[in-house]
């Protein structure tokens, strides 16, 4: 199933296992040596590609953009630079792409993103920026020949009124010039499904990789799952009660609903996965192994024993 011929799966790509990982941009020296400390962790598992975040309103620039380059000087891993286009112009953002191209960077993630004030207020796009994912798509691609990835809803995004709206959008940005979508999270694999039948009957066939979120610390992802419209099944809120200030047992679970709910993707054919990391090795490490992903190179203690 995993190392077979190249045929096309599920979720569009091949039948080969395909990871890639999410980071976001650290703002202390702690939380950066935590953030490569994850990186190194997760590198023998050769990700087709890790990419880091692009903070609301543009707030992480120019730590996305030192993060990215310090990947790209110091590791062998691919990196994909998030973009969104809040506040700025179109000629502000072009500049950001060039200087992604000019680095080395051939992979972007293009995003309309949300306003800086987070939920509340409706997206409002810059006066002389680009409105969506799609037209910032398109921008990439006039300005270069990158890898493009945008963002897909199983649940449809909180802003579609309906799924059929949903899916214009991701087959504008597809037209635009996307390579692959990667989905927000989701706990309900059914829903994922459903989604994929959806794009496919709009006859969208670009690799659909499913978002996955490992739930260390509940509240966090239960906050994060309000915001953006992702159903928290109640079956996981129970698993959670109870175990506020127990972070041993905390993870134990996670790692059990995690591998339960990878499992089943993979059962489903699913072979490409998209973890978002949260800066967090361990986990995804153990989810990635458990799904038949084994590091590419033995680590250099065993070379040398
Ligand atoms: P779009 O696809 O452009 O639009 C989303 C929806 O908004 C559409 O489906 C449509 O209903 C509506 N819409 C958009 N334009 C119009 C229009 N002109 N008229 C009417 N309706 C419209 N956010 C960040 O800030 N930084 C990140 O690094 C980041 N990374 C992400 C990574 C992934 C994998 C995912 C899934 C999301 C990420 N986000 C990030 C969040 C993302 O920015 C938000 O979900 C945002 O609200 C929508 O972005 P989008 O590119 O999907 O928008």
């Amino acid at each position: 199933m995993l190392n077979g011929s190249n045929t096309t799966t599920p979720n569009g790509g091949s039948d080969e296992l395909n990871v890639s990982f999410e980071f976001f941009p650290p703002k202390t020296e702690k939380m950066e040596e935590t953030l490569w400390q994850s990186v190194r962790r997760l590198e023998p598992l050769s990700p087709h590609f890790i990419s880091v975040t692009y903070g609301a309103g543009g707030s992480t620039r120019e730590r996305t953009h030192a993060t990215v380059a310090r990947i790209l000087k110091e590791t062998a891993l691919k990196p994909a630079a998030h973009l969104t286009c809040v506040g700025a112009t179109r000629e502000e953002v072009d500049a950001v792409i060039k200087d992604y191209w000019n680095l080395g960077v051939r992979h972007i993630v293009a995003l309309r993103g949300d306003p800086p004030d987070g939920g509340g207020t409706p997206y409002a796009p810059h006066p002389g920026g680009y409105a969506n994912g799609a037209e910032l798509a398109a921008g990439i691609r006039r300005i270069a020949d990158f890898e493009i990835s945008v963002a897909a809803y199983p649940e449809r995004h909180p802003d579609s009124p309906d799924f059929a709206a949903d899916i214009d959008m991701l087959k504008a940005k597809v037209d635009a010039g996307a390579t692959r979508a990667i989905t927000q999270f989701f706990f309900d694999n059914d829903l994922y499904f459903r989604y994929l039948d959806r794009v496919r009957a709009a006859g969208i066939d670009i690799p659909i990789t499913p978002g996955f979120i490992p739930i260390l610390n509940f509240r966090q992802v239960a906050k994060f799952a309000r915001a953006c419209g992702t159903h928290m099944p109640s079956r996981i809120a129970s698993q959670y009660d109870g175990l506020e200030d127990d972070p041993e047992t905390r993870k134990l679970v996670a790692a059990t609903i995690a591998a339960e709910q990878a499992s089943d993707l993979a059962a489903q054919g699913v072979t490409d996965f998209h973890f978002f990391t949260l800066n967090r090795a361990d986990l995804v490490y153990a989810i990635c192994h458990l799904l038949g992903l084994r590091p590419k190179a033995p680590a250099q203690e065993e070379v040398s024993q």
